[in-house]
């Protein structure tokens, strides 16, 4: 556990290049001081970037620390998640974080797997209760769903289907996570729901991906990060502002555990838990 009374996780995505392994092992070195709970590592859909996860999920293991694997299973088959299950198996993995995922645009969806529920029904079929099972959450509501309803309904559903907790998509109004929190209890949904907390570092990354994928970066937010344009300096330390206060009011509310995305850096995410 980190100086902070409850626990916390860290998620990386597989570096593409050698510097990039290096890179990352002397972050996870300087983030291993926070004590993390597990450390996740991203999985590209349609397995794209399976060796890289595996063996990220391998080196945090061999350092002594719990890893768990994410595992997308669009345009996936049966035979072959079977077959990437023993591999983690084998490897010691006790942990996944089990998702549909989204295939490039031009691919055609293919596969076995139409949703995450598929998938946990069947990890939990295949594997029993070998591993710990995460799902995704999207207080803010997924972007591809029919109605805020209907994804209520699927992720609790996909909760049912046998997930043990969920991690939610980063946000950055806490209100949005507090009502869906409270909006699953009442569909008997009843696993710890983590809220998952993205560090501000940069401005245009940030808006272009949560365009994307379902988080909302409030008005207020987005014009003070326009504002500071190329300020880096400003911009830093408006994001660690912000976040250790949203950071601050979710643990005062009692949540379970806090998950950061990490990017990869550790500067960031070790300032917030030094603050909080
Ligand atoms: P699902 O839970 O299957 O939901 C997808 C959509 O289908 C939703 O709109 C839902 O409402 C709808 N739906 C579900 N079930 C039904 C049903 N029975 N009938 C009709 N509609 C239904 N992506 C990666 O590629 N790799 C990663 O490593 C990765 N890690 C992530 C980690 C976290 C914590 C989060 C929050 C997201 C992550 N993602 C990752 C992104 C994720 O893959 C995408 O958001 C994807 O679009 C949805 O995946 P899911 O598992 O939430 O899907």
């Amino acid at each position: 556990m980190s100086g902070l009374k409850l626990p916390i996780s860290l998620e990386f995505f597989p570096p593409k290049t050698p510097e990039g392994v290096e890179k990352l092992r002397a972050v996870r070195q300087q983030l291993y001081a926070l004590k993390p709970e597990f450390c996740s590592v991203t999985y590209g859909a349609g397995g794209s970037t399976q060796e890289g996860t595996f063996s990220t999920v391998s080196a945090i293991l061999s350092e002594g620390v719990a890893a768990a694997s994410h595992f997308s299973c669009i345009g996936a088959t049966k035979a072959s998640v079977r077959e990437e299950l023993a591999t983690l198996k084998a490897m010691g993995v006790k942990r996944l974080v089990a998702l549909r995922g989204d295939l490039p645009s031009g691919y055609g969806a293919g596969g076995e797997f139409h949703y995450a529920s598929d998938l946990v029904a069947f990890i939990r079929a295949e594997t029993g209760d070998d591993f710990h099972i995460e799902v995704a959450a999207y207080p803010e509501v997924h972007p591809q769903a029919k109605s805020p309803e209907a994804d209520l309904q699927a992720f609790s559903t996909k909760v049912k289907a046998g997930a043990n907790s969920a991690i939610t998509q980063y946000f950055y109004n806490s209100d949005a996570y507090f009502r869906f929190v409270d909006d699953v209890h009442k569909l008997g949904v009843d696993v710890p729901v983590v809220p998952g907390i993205m560090p501000i570092t940069s401005s245009s990354q940030l808006l272009r991906f949560s365009d994307a994928c379902g988080a909302e970066i409030p008005r207020w937010i987005r014009l003070r990060l326009q504002g500071f344009g190329d300020d880096l300096a400003s911009i830093k330390a408006f994001g660690l502002d912000v976040v250790t206060d949203l950071c601050d009011q979710l643990i005062t509310a009692g949540v379970p555990s806090v998950h950061f995305y990490t990017m990869n850096q550790s500067a960031a995410t070790m300032e917030i838990v030094r603050r909080l």
